[in-house]
This record gives C-alpha cells, sequence and structure tokens, in this order.
C-alpha cells in the first residue's frame, strides 16, 4: 500500500516518500511524516538471523513505498559496504550491565553515517523517479558530526553540490580537521561566527527565500537537505534499533517478544524518534530514555510540558547534542497532538516568536513512553572514568551522557529490563575530552599525541578517518557573519 507523507503543519500538503526525500523540508516550514507508522510485516524470530543489509530493506521497504525493490536493495548495498569498517556494521557491546550499540564504524566515525551514507543514493533515485533536471545542492547546517558525513557522503556524487555550515568555535579540533580537508569539486565547508541553532536557523531562512528559490531554479540548482529533518535520514535510522532487538535475540539476552529499553543520547531528537518509530512498529521497546548534556531544554520538556529554549547555550564536552532548537520534536508533538496540523503549526509559531509553547495536558499524556534526564560535564567525565576502570571499555563524550543518565535512571526506578544505549561516536573523535576525563596527566598533550594514547590505553587502532587527518591538506577556509550566509551560497553557486 503507498504510503503518503505529510506536512506536520497543514495535513492538506501530500507527497510520495521520493518526493518528501528530495524537498527535505515542507514549503510552508513542516517537516513530512508518513500517514501513519506502518507494521513490521516479519516475525521477531526472524530477525535474530538477518543481516544488516536484510533488516534495512525489511523496515525501509515499508516506509519508502514508491521505490521499486531493485532501487532500494541497490541504495543499501552502495551504502553499507566496506565503508564500514566491521560486517556487522553496528555491532553491539556488552559492558557494565548494559549493551552498546555501536553506531560509529561507518567512514567518519559518528553515528550520523548510518543515514548519510545511504541518503545521496535515496536522493539521486529519488531525483531520477521525479524527472528532475536541476543540479541538487545539499545545504547543511552541523554541530560537527552531520557536515562530514553529509560531504563524505555527497563528496562526488554526479548531480550533487555540497554546502556546510559549521560553528566556528563550536565543535572539536579533529571535528573541524575532518571537515576542511574534505576532497570533492562538489564540496564547500564554511565557519560561521555563531553557534549551532544560528547556523541551522540561517539555513532554514535560506530553504523559505522564495527569490533565491527563483534565481537558482533560473541557474539550474535546487536546494535539498541533508539535516534530521529529512525523512530519508529518519528511516534509515529506524533500522539500527529493529537489527539490536534481533542481535539481543541471537545472542540469548531477550526472548522473541520480550521488551528492551533504549537510550538515545540525544541533540536534534532524530536518533530518539527512529526508536519511538521502531516501537510503533512493534518493536518490543518498553521506555525510550531521552539523554541530554546540560543544554536540557528535552528534559524539562518531559518533565513539564513546556518547551523553552530562552535559556543560555551551554558550550559542552558533547557538543553534537549542543542544541536549543531539537528541530525532530515538531513530528512527536504533531503525533500526539494527534496529528492535528493546526495545532501543531500554533505551537511552532509560538516558539519562532517567544521562544516557547505548552501542549496540554492531554498531549502530556501521551509522553510516557519516554523518560527525560541529563548528565552534567562532571557526571560525564565521571561515567567515561568509572566504565574505562571497571571494565577498559572506553566511551566517547556523547555516549557517556547517555550512560549516566541510564545509571540515574536505574537508581531511580529500580528498572531491571535489558537496556541498549546508543554509542553514537568513537571516542577518537572527543579524544581529548575523554582522555581528560581518564587523567588529567594528557591535558598537556597535542590532538595526535591524544590519539595514540587513546589507541594505547584502549587497545584499539587509530580509525583510517583519524589517522588520514595527520597529513590530509587544509582545503576549506571560508568564515563568515551568519548575516552573509545566502551571499556564501550564491558565491558558491556563482549565481548573483
Ligand atoms: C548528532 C549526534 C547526536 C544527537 O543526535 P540527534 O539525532 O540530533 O538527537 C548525538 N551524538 C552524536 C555523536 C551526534 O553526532
Amino acid at each position: 500500500m503507498e504510503l503518503l507523507y505529510r506536512s506536520t503543519r497543514n495535513s492538506e500538503v501530500a507527497v510520495t516518500a521520493s518526493q518528501a526525500v528530495l524537498q527535505g523540508l515542507a514549503e510552508d516550514g513542516g517537516l513530512f511524516i508518513p500517514d501513519r507508522i506502518p507494521a513490521l510485516d516479519i516475525k521477531l524470530e526472524q530477525l535474530s538471523s538477518m543481516s544488516y543489509q536484510q533488516t534495512a530493506y525489511e523496515v525501509m521497504k515499508l516506509f519508502l513505498t514508491d521505490f521499486t525493490e531493485e532501487e532500494l536493495k541497490h541504495c543499501i548495498d552502495k551504502a553499507y559496504d566496506e565503508k564500514f569498517d566491521t560486517p556487522a556494521i553496528a555491532p553491539l557491546r556488552e559492558a557494565d550491565g548494559a549493551w552498546y550499540l555501536e553506531l560509529f564504524h561507518g567512514a567518519t566515525i559518528a553515528f550520523k553515517d548510518m543515514a548519510l551514507s545511504i541518503l545521496p543514493h535515496l536522493l539521486t533515485v529519488s531525483a531520477r523517479k521525479n524527472h528532475v533536471k536541476n543540479e541538487i545542492v545539499i545545504l547543511t547546517a552541523t554541530s560537527g558530526d552531520t557536515g562530514k558525513a553529509a560531504l563524505a557522503g555527497f563528496a562526488d556524487v554526479p548531480g550533487t553540490k555540497i554546502i556546510v555550515f559549521y560553528p566556528k568555535n563550536g565543535v572539536s579540533p579533529i571535528q573541524e580537521r575532518q571537515m576542511v580537508t574534505q576532497k570533492g569539486d562538489n564540496t564547500f565547508v564554511v565557519g560561521i561566527k555563531g553557534n549551532f541553532d544560528d547556523a541551522q536557523s540561517g539555513v532554514k531562512r535560506i530553504f523559505g527565500d522564495k527569490e533565491l528559490k527563483q534565481e537558482m531554479d533560473q541557474a539550474g540548482y535546487q536546494f535539498s537537505s541533508a539535516n534530521s529533518i529529512n525523512i530519508g535520514r529518519l528511516v534509515p535510522q529506524i533500522v539500527y534499533y529493529v537489527y539490536a532487538y534481533g542481535k539481543m535475540v541471537a545472542d540469548g539476552q531477550l526472548k522473541a517478544g520480550e521488551t528492551m529499553n533504549v537510550v538515545v543520547p540525544t541533540g536534534n531528537f532524530g536518533n530518539i524518534l527512529a526508536a519511538y518509530f521502531a516501537k510503533n512498529m512493534g518493536l518490543p521497546i518498553e521506555k525510550l530514555i531521552c539523554a541530554s548534556n546540560e543544554n536540557k531544554v528535552l528534559v524539562d520538556f518531559f518533565r513539564t510540558g513546556n518547551y523553552d529554549k530562552n535559556r543560555k547555550f551551554i558550550l559542552t564536552s558533547s557538543p553534537s547534542m549542543d542544541i536549543l532548537i531539537s528541530s525532530n520534536l515538531e513530528r512527536l508533538v504533531y503525533l500526539i497532538a494527534q496529528r492535528d496540523s493546526a495545532k501543531n503549526a500554533q505551537l511552532m509559531a509560538a516558539l519562532a516568536s517567544d521562544g516557547k509553547y505548552e501542549i496540554s495536558e492531554e498531549m502530556k499524556a501521551k509522553l510516557t513512553d519516554f523518560y527525560g534526564d541529563y548528565a552534567s560535564e562532571e557526571e560525564t567525565a565521571s561515567e567515561i572514568a568509572e566504565v574505562y576502570k571497571k571494565t577498559g571499555y572506553v566511551l566517547d563524550t556523547h555516549t557517556a551522557v547517555a550512560s549516566r543518565v541510564y545509571r540515574k535512571y536505574r537508581e531511580e526506578t529500580g528498572d531491571e529490563i535489558k537496556t541498549v544505549i546508543a554509542s553514537t561516536a568513537s571516542p577518537y573523535k572527543f579524544a581529548r575530552s575523554v582522555l581528560g576525563a581518564i587523567d588529567p596527566k594528557y591535558d598537556a598533550l597535542s590532538d595526535f599525541e591524544l590519539v595514540d594514547q587513546l589507541s594505547e590505553l584502549s587497545g584499539t587502532n587509530v580509525p583510517r578517518a583519524v589517522e588520514e587527518l595527520r597529513t590530509l591538506p587544509v582545503l576549506h577556509d571560508t568564515v563568515v557573519e551568519t548575516e552573509q550566509m545566502k551571499e556564501i551560497v550564491k558565491t558558491f553557486l556563482k549565481i548573483s
């Protein structure tokens, strides 16, 4: 049955899956969301013997209903191949009574690779399907990890260009180096003088600029988004929860049908929303534990029903979660408003004008699947040190936030259900914070000395993605004010 996608701000708007992938964001600023959440149509017992690629097909075919089997399998095979350093693609690792789902084995060693290695293929198939003649220009704001993963995914993909904006002083040195050394004639990287929310708002403004859209069209270009608001990112992220469940069953940790909890270190709310979709497809998930760093706007939302971004933006050691406007939350708000797009549009208008909104008691009552808490900077550091000292396993800072929140949850509730923690980045990506948490003596070392120390201490090889940074030349050095974002886009595309 064909599944259509509607705008969260206007239910009248309905497009196919491929059109939703192409557009990224609806014209009214809303996010695309499927008409219904399809149910898994395979038995849970079967999952346990399926490869990552097979699981991906079983999940994605239910959402991308206008893709043929051949097209979808082609996209999956192109995405989940030797770019990943393990055939498991997303291995599970038990440590200290929890199961860490390692989502960082792709090209850029963060979980964004899980979706961004397939998005370019979904997008080029979608363009072909819809007879798009224009070249696709991917415009992305990044808090650090999306940018590199999108650049790696789109570099030299014919018929595409990619422009990435990142907060100049808001990403780790390794993250910045990964981006500014990006190869590919179709890639552009720009630092902006502002934080991630400034970058994201700037990109949204450019997307909404009707005049620019026309100029672009005349020049043979159209925008699309690789941000986590694109349904082509959300759908591939559902896969690894289904896969993890299958592996828990295969390993004898769960009986088919038994529930598990999921903990997700959260920023833009994309990853945890994917887990919520998995649950609504029938995957036996009990609690969705939403873990924040000190930018704990979501914790407050789950506790009080008030979303309020009017607060200080805090730079933390988990920069990919330094976010005050969690874009994907809009999809959850729409769903708990029983798909009332007018109600949702009203709340989002309040967010835009006052920086806050409050949901009704009725809506709040639909949030019982979620539990929200946060970890302070100190708690995050001590979590890394404790888990390392106890088990030898080294967590990155984002995963450590989730791990500590899980510990708090377990102490508070006594819930002993087996729990999968989304491990969203390799510790090599945040070597300074990670080693600094284990022992302050490392503070004096250079970034690459830290990488070598981490390898020794954790007994793991330095990932290729980090190794190559030692010698790659810097190819991008543009830095602009937020107000200049539109101009720089036009300069890159040679339209003015
Ligand atoms: C992007 C990112 C997150 C946050 O994921 P969302 O889908 O934005 O909630 C967490 N950890 C890492 C390492 C990330 O790159």
